[in-house]
Formats: C-alpha cells, structure tokens, sequence
C-alpha cells in the first residue's frame, strides 16, 4: 500500500512538474514576445551601422553573378551563417569593393534597402559609415557620384518612408594615411550637408589611430564630426584614450577595453561620452565559449558602470542580426533592464549628429513612448 502510495505521490509530482514547465515555458515565451515588442516598437537612433555590411543575399547574390561570380554559392551562403565562432566580414567588404559593386546606381540600390529594413524595425535615424577609398580606387566609382547616390537613396527614402540619414565617410586603417588624408580632401571638394562626419574602421591590430592623426584633426577643422572604431579586437584602452583626448573624437566606436581603466571609464562618465556597442561582435564570439560569452562580454560590465552605451547592428546582414535583434540582445544576453533600454535610447539620442531641437522631440517621444508600456 505504502508503495501505492508513494507510486501515485510520484505520478501527482511528475504532472505536477509537468504543468510547471509547461507555464513557464508560456511565461518565457510571453515575456519574450512583449520584449520584442517593446524593442520593436521603441524609436530607435543607430549611429553604428556599415553600408556594406547590410547588403542582403539577393542583391549580393545579383551582383556576384553579374561581375561572373568571383564568389561561389557556396560562399555567399556561407557569409549568411554566423556560427558560435565566426570568421569576420572584412574579407567580403573587399570582394565587394574589388568584384561586387561596379555602378552609382548599386550604392543607392544598398542604401534604399537597408533603409526599408531599418525602417520596418522602426529606426527613426540612422547614420551609415561608408568607406570611400575602396569604392574610388577599387570599384572606380568617382567620390562625388558615389556619394550623390548615397545622398539620393537618403533623400528619397525620407520622402518615401519617413525615416532620417546621414552619412559618416569613413578611414580604411589598412590603407595608407596618405589614403585617408586623401578622403577628406574628396569630401571637401564635394561638401554635403547629407555627410557629417568621419570614422574609423577595419582592422585596429597593427593600425593604430595615431597613424591619422592629421586627417582627424584637418577633419575636425573643417567642422566634421569624429567617430573612431576603438578598442575593437581587445586592442587595448589606450587606443580609446587616444581618440578621445588627441582626435577629441565626438563618440567611440566599440570601445570595449575602456574597462581595463577605471581613470578613463570615469572621465566618460563625467563627460557623458557616447561610445555605440555591438552584441553581435566576431570577436568575443570567437574568444568566449558560448556558455560563458554572455557572462564575460565587456558590454555586461559597461551597462554596470553606467557608461554612456546604446546597442547597434554594425553589419547586420552578415551578423544575422536586426535592430530589434540587437535591442533584445542587451536584456537577454547582458542583463539590462527596462529602464536601461530608456537610457540606451536617450544615449543614442544624445550620440546622433543632429540639432537640439530635433533631440528634444526624440527624448519626448520616447519619454511617451516608455509612460505607455
Ligand atoms: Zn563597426
């Protein structure tokens, strides 16, 4: 009897336990659900996001047969996958500069795109970084018609759409500097007010910031606001260091290692200075093991510090990743809150090249925009 007993105790808890998971597995999926909707829904600023970076399949995959695919099939495909341990996207960046992107119309066709996707996740304005060098002298399209291009896709998406840009020329690090003094020289030979400023971007290790020092600092002269990519690959904080206190960059890029220095995390504290983070970056997903990324990711120790962060998509196409996507990714992965998402997205704000009133009125969407949640 007493195993009866115990046999029909045992069979009450396993439904019992059953039950349990299944409500929580309910729970997760809803709180799940309403996270996306509430990243979805929130007006977002980007400030961190590649025009190469976000050409979709189709339209790679159009240009790759046109120029007689240089790239097989199988590797287009592949630079969709992002696996635990994924290979970067420099290398394609180049096929794209060398092989892909032949024509004016092709740069519009990339920016009207990723402008409709941006849109759909409800970015109100988005800044895209575009390295000039490579489109000049590779695919051989002239600066001012390759940036009137970009412009157009802008200008008409606007009118379109309704969603804002503007576009960040910005240095290949593995060019040599003449390259990049050379790039500004073409901005100021065609001056918009569609592009405002210029970054920094490639590969950190082996090209370090101080190697372009006079660009930045003829760029800043001539009114341009200043990004840099720094302390990306774990190179080291006194990259950050340099650009902030040398280039007096307006905002970082990355910027991950600036936790191996409390001086420094305090004085962009202090100064409130914008430093715009990707969830998705290669390298901690290659350093990390899966089951700790999420635990040892700088990005969880800069939401702790009160650092001036807000999430971006850098290339989301070949990260597999979207600005909702990458929103979610710092509750999920990183342990920020829902008040944390208020402030990522006033630091967003705050980071954007635009005038104060225009960031007045984004403060007060959101602001109502958090009131209803
Ligand atoms: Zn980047």
């Amino acid at each position: 009897m007493a195993v009866l007993v115990g046999r029909g105790v045992r069979v009450k808890l396993i439904k019992c336990r059953i039950y349990l998971n299944r409500a929580l597995s309910f729970l997760m999926t809803r709180n799940k659900g309403s996270l996306y909707e509430i990243c979805h829904k929130l007006p977002k600023v980007e400030t961190h996001c590649h025009l190469y970076g976000t050409i979709c399949k189709e339209t790679i995959t159009y240009f790759n047969n046109r120029a007689g695919k240089p790239f097989t099939d199988e590797q287009i495909e592949r630079f969709y996958i992002r696996g635990t341990k994924p290979v970067g996207v420099l290398a394609i960046f180049r096929g794209l500069d060398s092989d892909l992107i032949k024509f004016p119309q092709d740069l519009y066709r990339i920016t009207k795109e990723h402008l409709a996707v941006a849109k759909s996740h409800n970015v109100i304005y988005i800044e895209l970084s575009w390295n000039p060098t490579g489109t000049v002298l590779e695919s051989k399209i002239p600066f001012a018609s390759a940036q009137k291009a970009i412009h157009d896709a802008m200008i008409d998406s606007e009118a379109e759409i309704g969603i804002m840009s503007r576009l960040i020329c910005a240095i290949d690090r593995q060019a040599e500097p003449e390259k990049a003094a050379q790039m500004l020289d073409w901005m100021l030979e065609s001056p918009s007010p569609m592009t405002i400023g210029i970054g920094i971007d490639y590969k950190e290790d082996g090209f370090p910031p101080q190697l372009f020092e006079d660009t930045f600092k003829r760029a800043k002269s001539k009114g341009y606001k200043i990004t840099a990519h720094a302390g990306e690959f774990g190179m080291p904080w006194n990259n950050i260091d340099y650009v902030a206190n040398i280039i007096h960059a307006d905002r970082i890029d990355h910027g991950y290692t600036i936790i191996d220095n409390r001086e420094l995390v305090d004085q962009f504290l202090e100064e409130q200075r914008p430093i715009s983070v990707v969830p998705t970056n290669s390298y901690y997903l290659r350093l990390f093991d899966p089951e700790e990324w999420a635990q040892k990711h700088p990005i969880r120790k800069m939401i702790k510090l009160g650092l001036n962060i807000y999430p971006n998509t850098d290339d989301p196409s070949f990260h597999c990743v979207e600005p909702t996507k990458a929103w979610m990714m710092m509750v999920e992965c990183f342990g920020a809150t829902i008040p944390d998402l208020k402030r990522f997205a006033y630091n967003a704000i705050d980071s954007a090249w635009v005038d104060k009133d225009l960031k007045s009125k984004w403060k007060q969407d959101c602001d109502k925009y958090f009131q209803s949640l």
